[in-house]
């Protein structure tokens, strides 16, 4: 089962595959047995240097002198593959990242419609015509930065190459990709994908490698002309002043500690399945998981005790088993995601509920029992920390006031989610709520390629998703015409 159909261990440069420049590879371990699943490039600074002028070779070549509406057919052919394909990517990502499948399929999906959707959009994004002085005619037009850097991490690599790449590539830039060392087999399929589909050489180039080796290069790379980081707080400040030095603008997407806001008039019926739901889909380990449930107080004993036993139910299993929670991504996570779990333990909180690891699971995978946390105080590190763990606290309040001073009470600010009945205060809320997105009566609508994402605060700036992240991929020029 652990059969991949392609070379792992090569770099995309410039259209071709080729070793990586050290001549090393890393290991690629399968989160739901430990097994070593492929060995890929350790790409290094050589490696991306070359990527770099390949994608500058490209701009100045077959790609640059595209037409938007002929960018736009590439990306539509693209997502087209990637749909036809999306069980094989699908399994790829179940291997490699420990992911359910149908999570995996959900993400495959998601990826050809990033690309159906910035396809689309590549020859609808228009400059404007400026009414200045006399005698002049003045308009602005929108162009590509040039060579683009996109380091991505392990948790949803298709998603963020199709929300990143996507919208990079229909803006006419020619992209950079270091895929996270921990799971970086769909980008190099997404690169095959590519090629297959007559990309040209140089547009879209991927070097997998360590974060500190290919990923430091690559920030800092003066042909990188605009970057876009999906990680930990830490590592997007380090890309941050590497841009900075650069003056070249970053796109930081930092993940979060996301509140659900549950009101005592909401539906909890229609709430119960999203509450859960987001704070276990891939093991916790989303940037917009919702770690945190805020419940007013009439209604927390209730909305408690129906979590509690939706947890004790959930199946626990290897990626391929299809369970609705699979393992880590890696042992360092799980020594992580178990330290958090002791923190709950010698703080004296209460387990509502954890579901059980069955003593059939793969010895060497990388499990932790998914554990819901009872009545966490808000300033508990329980409640302020990112854990990216299948750990969600629960957490009560009395009034709006409260509950705003929670949700907005930790670093973060990345999307939150409302419910309740009383329409004027979803509207305080979603005006009141520190964060990039608000969702009422639902949580995460679905993944919302159309909706702009990102998030303030340490959850980062700068958005992507929807039609705005046409406008962060592009610089925008003005041409001033004195005619008289
Ligand atoms: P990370 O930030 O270390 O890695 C993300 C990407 O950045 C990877 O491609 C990595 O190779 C690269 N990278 C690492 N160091 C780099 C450097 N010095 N210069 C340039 N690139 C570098 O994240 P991680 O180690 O995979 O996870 C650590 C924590 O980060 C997680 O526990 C979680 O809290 C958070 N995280 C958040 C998201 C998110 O979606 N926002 C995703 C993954 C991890």
């Amino acid at each position: 089962m652990n059969r991949i159909s392609f070379d792992t261990t090569s770099v995309f440069v410039g259209g071709r595959w080729r070793p990586g420049a050290s001549g090393e590879t890393l290991p690629l371990l399968n989160p739901s047995d430990g097994s070593l699943l492929a060995q890929i490039a350790r790409g290094n600074a050589a490696d991306v240097d070359a990527a770099v002028h390949a994608a500058e070779a490209a701009l100045a070549g077959d790609w640059g002198r595209l037409s938007a509406a002929e960018r736009g057919r590439l990306l539509l052919k693209m997502s087209a593959r990637v749909a036809a394909q999306a069980e094989e990517l699908a399994r790829l990502e179940a291997l490699d990242v420990g992911k359910p499948l149908r999570q995996g399929r959900a993400d495959a999906l998601a990826l050809a419609r990033y690309l159906e959707f910035y396809g689309g959009a590549a020859d609808k994004l228009m400059g404007e015509t400026i009414p200045f002085a006399n005698g002049y005619t003045a308009f602005t037009l929108r162009e590509p930065h040039g060579v683009t850097a996109h380091i991505v991490p392990w948790n949803y690599p298709m998603q963020i190459i199709g929300r990143s790449v996507g919208a990079a590539l229909a803006m006419g830039n020619a992209c950079v990709l270091k895929p996270a060392e921990e799971a970086c087999l769909t980008a190099l399929a997404f690169a095959r994908i590519a090629g297959e589909s007559g990309l040209p050489a140089g547009a879209l180039n991927v070097v997998p490698g360590l974060g500190e080796e290919a990923g430091a290069a690559l920030a800092s790379h003066p042909g990188v002309r605009h970057v876009s980081f999906t990680g930990s707080v830490a590592v997007g400040a380090l890309i941050q002043a590497a841009a900075a030095r650069n003056a070249v603008p970053v796109t930081l997407e930092l993940g979060g500690k996301s509140p659900q806001v549950v009101f005592a008039d909401a539906d909890l019926d229609a709430a119960l399945p999203f509450l859960v739901n987001a704070g276990i889909q891939n093991a916790g380990q989303t940037c917009s998981a919702a770690s945190r449930i805020l419940v007013e107080r009439p209604v927390f004993d209730a909305v408690l005790a129906r979590m509690a036993e939706r947890y004790r139910a959930l199946t626990v299993g290897p990626a391929l088993d299809d369970p609705e929670v699979g393992p880590l991504i890696s042992a360092r996570q799980r020594e992580i995601v178990q330290g958090y779990l002791e923190l709950v333990r010698d703080s004296g909180l209460t387990v509502a509920a954890q579901a059980a690891l069955a003593s059939t699971l793969p010895a060497g995978g990388f499990y932790v029992p998914p554990t819901l946390v009872a009545a966490v105080p808000g300033e508990h590190r329980i409640a302020q920390e990112e854990i990216f763990g299948p750990v969600q606290a629960v957490i009560p309040f009395d009034g709006e006031a409260e509950a705003l001073a929670l949700a907005n009470g930790t670093p973060f600010g990345l999307v939150a989610g409302v419910w309740t009945r009383d329409g004027s205060r979803a509207l305080r809320m979603a005006r009141r709520l520190q964060c990039g997105q608000v969702f009422i009566n639902n949580y995460g609508a679905g993944g919302g390629i159309e909706l702009p994402f990102g998030g303030v605060k340490h959850s980062g700036h700068g958005r992507e998703k929807g039609f705005e992240a046409l406008y962060g991929f592009s610089t925008l020029k003005t041409v001033a015409i004195q005619h008289g």
